[in-house]
């Protein structure tokens, strides 16, 4: 079963079609036409449109994996991808989590314990405060200690919401409050901590993939730090930044850690990277939307990977088995307004997807397809590879030019422009420099 909507459902469906797994979509009513509802083998409607009615609503998914007898779920991304509770519940239904261990997602949910974890396992943290910070006085001592400017997180955020800067002990109390504020709506939690905030670091990725058998491999990094508002946009593979030796040190660092946590399954270990060093930001314990550069690289399907985890197979890889290989772009095309990035959700009239070499689009868009308004505006991924960067920045010119989404505003606008930013090509970029320099000029 998997147990999502859009673009993810339909890369998941396609890794089962190709291992001979039959699949049951299941759908929200303003899903009913959605593609990867017509294309897996059973459907089941869970619910109204409204996510928390269906795809958050836990008892809705359960029964309609009863009447399915289906095996195992796949959560995809988002959702209830990284809810531990969710998992215990599957798997104490005698039904498989593709995914880690209940214990495992719990533990990396929470900031505060995820970073805990790794300081005892030997990974670098970004400087500050160890627990909850509860009070202003608490966060004033805290910010003198770790030193100005600080950034106050929610402990169990995501999505780049609940944070807040506080520049000088003039707008600590006040960035303290919004963020507890923020936080408590968001995530229904109210704990914050607090990081140094660091001026102009890149956001660097490492992915790993772990059996029950302790197998360990990383498959290298993903430069994330074209970013807006803390969210994603462009993300590439190898990152510019990191040297052979660089890569090689962090990914035996992780490896080792991952192994010693007996952690299984796909995962991504974020973190920021200033001045030669990596600062571990959280753990994301699911697939990631931006997976496809990586098997882009190395040529492995992730997606496979996870699920035959999930069976109990062996990694059949090795470290040394993975090589990487040119250079993968990945550009996520969202249906919002380009300049203002409002939603543009709506029926789409013309469709026409891009291809040739190096092309791959992740999409579940076709021609008279409606964009629900309820959910993520995240509509593509065209995903671009090539034998070097200049390869890859040329064949995603070339790409975003030829792809036709009509009746909706998107993204594609940006990018294309974005990739002929002399600062974008030559990659001196870092996670604040689309904010700051590109969209305000
Ligand atoms: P979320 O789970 O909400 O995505 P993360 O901790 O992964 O939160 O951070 C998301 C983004 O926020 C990072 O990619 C980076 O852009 C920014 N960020 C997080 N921590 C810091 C920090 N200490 N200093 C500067 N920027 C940060």
């Amino acid at each position: 079963m998997i147990a999502n909507r859009g673009e993810i459902a339909l890369r998941i469906h396609r890794a089962c079609r190709e291992m001979n797994i039959k699949t049951v979509a299941i759908h929200s009513t303003a899903d009913a036409n959605a593609m990867h509802v017509r294309l897996a083998d059973e459907s089941v409607c869970i619910g109204p449109a409204s996510a928390i009615d269906s795809y958050l609503n836990i008892p809705a998914i359960l029964s309609a994996a009863a009447i399915t007898n289906v095996d195992a779920i796949h959560p995809g991304v988002g959702f209830l991808s990284e809810n531990a509770a969710f998992a215990e519940i599957v798997e104490a239904h005698g039904i498989t989590f593709i995914g880690p261990r209940s214990k495992h997602i719990h533990c990396m949910g929470n900031k505060i314990t995820a970073k805990k974890t790794m300081t005892k396992l030997g990974i670098p943290c970004v400087p500050g405060s160890e627990d909850p910070v509860d009070g202003i006085k608490t966060a004033k001592d805290e910010a003198n200690r770790i030193g100005y400017p600080v950034l106050i997180k929610a402990a169990n955020g995501g999505g780049g919401r609940g944070m807040k800067v506080a520049n000088s002990p003039n707008n600590i109390e006040e960035a303290y409050t919004t963020a507890r504020r923020e936080s408590a709506a968001a995530f229904g939690n109210e704990a914050v901590y607090m990081e140094r905030y660091l001026e102009r670091p890149r956001h660097i990725e490492i992915q790993i993939a772990a059996d029950n058998h302790n197998n360990v491999v990383h498959l290298g990094e993903r430069d994330c730090s074209i970013q807006r508002r803390h969210q994603k946009i462009i993300e590439e593979a190898p990152s510019l930044v990191l040297t052979p030796d660089e890569r090689d040190k962090i990914g035996r660092r992780i490896v080792t850690a991952i192994c010693n946590m007996g952690y299984s399954s796909l995962g991504t270990m974020e973190f920021l990277y200033e001045d030669g060093e990596f600062y571990f930001i959280e753990m994301n314990t699911r697939l990631q939307v931006e997976h496809p550069i990586t098997e882009a690289i190395t040529g492995i399907d992730l997606v496979r990977l996870q699920i035959e985890i999930a069976a109990n197979k062996s990694l059949e890889i090795t470290q040394q088995d993975i090589i990487f290989n040119g250079h993968a772009i990945e550009c996520r095309i969202n249906a919002e307004d380009p300049y203002t990035f409002q939603p543009h959700p709506g029926k789409i009239n013309d469709y026409h997807q891009p291809g040739g070499l190096g092309v791959r689009v992740d999409s579940a868009l076709y021609a008279g397809y409606s964009v629900p308004a309820h959910y993520d505006s995240l509509i593509a991924k065209i995903i671009i590879h090539g034998s070097n960067r200049q390869e890859c920045l040329m064949r995603a010119e070339r790409a975003l030019g030829e792809y036709v989404i009509s009746g909706i505003s998107t993204t594609i606008p940006l990018h294309a422009n974005l990739l002929l930013d002399p600062v974008f090509r030559s990659g001196e970029y870092y996670i604040r420099w689309l904010e700051k320099n590109y969209l305000k000029s």
